[in-house]
């Protein structure tokens, strides 16, 4: 039995139809079925199943995976072919895992809509009017339209999450430090994690656990024990209420909780976190800052175009903001001091997770909107999106997007997600949540 490359076929299949309407991938693996099949053989021989046998994964165009072109839908890097492979990828071939290609995403991770792509923004297989959420677009359309069983993406603000949320999917954000970021090509490197978009919690799980580890080549990564998705009999959740978000979510999440308490018996109750309001602004300036200072290498010579005479709109308005607030005058006014309230941000969740398991709060504070009007809009307002995802990476903590209900609007069912946070190192806990959401839905 040929398993692995028959699946990958019946994907090819699927992908070669409808990608050029979807733009999911970008570029797919054209040594795929030969790889699928050396998994075969070495099986049928009575080889080790490795734990990721039998999946198929689509992958971020800014991680890298070897002779496949890493460009993170950027005209500056548009045939960049990736030399090595990054931490994620060389532990998901070695547990047998087959990559198909590379996803498309907002221009460097830079946005949260999809439309930043240089190569025409993905579209939504839920609600094909409306943006599937960035910046990991392509990642959450391709697994939302079965063109995979999961795939990476990186979240720095809310990359996984949204666009999880707005396909209708499962994705994300681990911990900073549970994922090596080596090979990733970051767009802020205190606050990016690469993590899992799937179908289901298992699947997330899963594809989690195999990625994790300490690894010499990230200084930031830390020893953590097994992902296990367990069977939580009780848990004290913490609703967390975030200004300025549509009703009709709130709703969504708020009915999702009342279900928890009277299914489990689970207590839930309001928190507040102090300074919350804060997060958006704290971490523009980060953002910008360390993204500035990451995009000086691509000046042309090594890699690919000279940067700021290729990129996007958004990715230039980062680096010129980026080029003024690391001026030695400025320093102090704005990194600094959006480092000290980071820290101060992240304090606040650690009191909250004393007494809670966990917070729960809606992923997105509107529905997604039309694809093209995002371009029209003040980046003020664009950034007010992430408003409640980013908190999470200030604070370091995991936190992950399970969907939660749809909004009926103009004759398409929009899908909505429930976030869900947990203390840092604490994803076994968060996927029994999740597991717990899961069976209620
Ligand atoms: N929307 C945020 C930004 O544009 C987050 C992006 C991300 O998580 N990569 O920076």
């Amino acid at each position: 039995m040929r398993l692995v490359e028959e699946k990958v076929k019946k994907y090819l299949d699927k992908i070669n139809k409808e990608n050029g309407k979807m733009k999911a991938f970008l570029h797919l693996n054209e040594q795929v079925l030969g790889e699928a099949r050396v998994i075969d053989e070495k099986i049928a021989k009575g080889g080790k199943k490795g734990k990721l046998y039998g999946y198929v994964i689509g992958v971020k165009s800014n991680i890298n995976v070897k002779g496949l072109i890493c460009n993170c839908a950027s005209k500056t890097l548009e045939n960049y072919k990736a030399p090595y492979d990054a931490t994620v990828i060389e532990k998901i071939r070695a547990e047998d895992g087959v990559i198909i290609g590379m996803t498309n995403m907002d221009e460097f991770a830079a946005g949260s809509s999809g439309e930043n792509s240089a190569f025409g923004c993905a579209i939504n297989p839920k609600s094909s009017r409306r943006v599937p959420g960035g910046s990991s677009s392509g990642s959450a359309s391709a697994v939302a339209a079965d063109f995979c069983d999961v795939a990476l993406g990186s979240d720095t603000g809310c990359s996984i999450r949204t666009p999880a949320s707005n396909c209708g999917i499962i994705g994300v954000k681990p911990s900073y430090g549970l994922v090596s970021r080596y090979g990733l090509i970051d767009l802020s490197m205190s606050l990016d994690q690469i993590g899992p978009l799937a179908k289901n919690v298992e699947d997330a799980a899963l594809l989690l656990e195999v990625i994790r580890g300490k690894d010499e080549r990230d200084a930031k990564t830390f020893e953590s024990s097994p992902i296990k998705v367990g069977d939580l009999k009780k848990a004290k959740v913490g609703i967390l209420k975030i200004k300025n978000v549509d009703k009709r979510i709130q709703k969504i999440v708020n009915d999702k909780i009342e279900l928890l308490k009277n299914k489990y018996g689970w207590s839930a109750e309001e928190v507040e976190i102090n300074h919350i309001d804060l997060a958006v602004q704290t971490y523009y300036p980060l953002v910008y800052a360390e993204f500035f200072s990451g995009t000086r290498r691509f000046d042309g010579r090594r890699y690919g175009k000279k940067i700021e005479d290729s990129c996007g709109p958004e990715v230039l308005r980062r680096i010129l903001g980026g080029g003024e607030i690391t001026k030695e005058e400025f320093s102090g006014r704005y990194y600094k001091k959006a480092l000290e309230i980071k820290e101060i941000i992240r304090e606040e969740f650690e009191k909250v997770f004393e007494e809670y398991d966990c917070i729960l709060s809606p992923v997105v504070p509107g529905i997604p909107w039309k694809v093209g009007e995002g371009l029209e809009m003040k980046p003020e307002d664009v950034y007010a999106y992430d408003a409640c995802t980013i908190p999470a990476n200030l604070a370091g903590i995991c936190a992950m997007s399970i969907p939660a209900g749809v909004i009926k609007e103009e004759g398409e069912e929009i899908p909505i997600g429930l976030q869900i946070m947990c203390g840092k190192g604490q994803e076994s806990k968060m996927f029994s949540i999740a597991k717990k959401l899961e069976l209620i839905s």
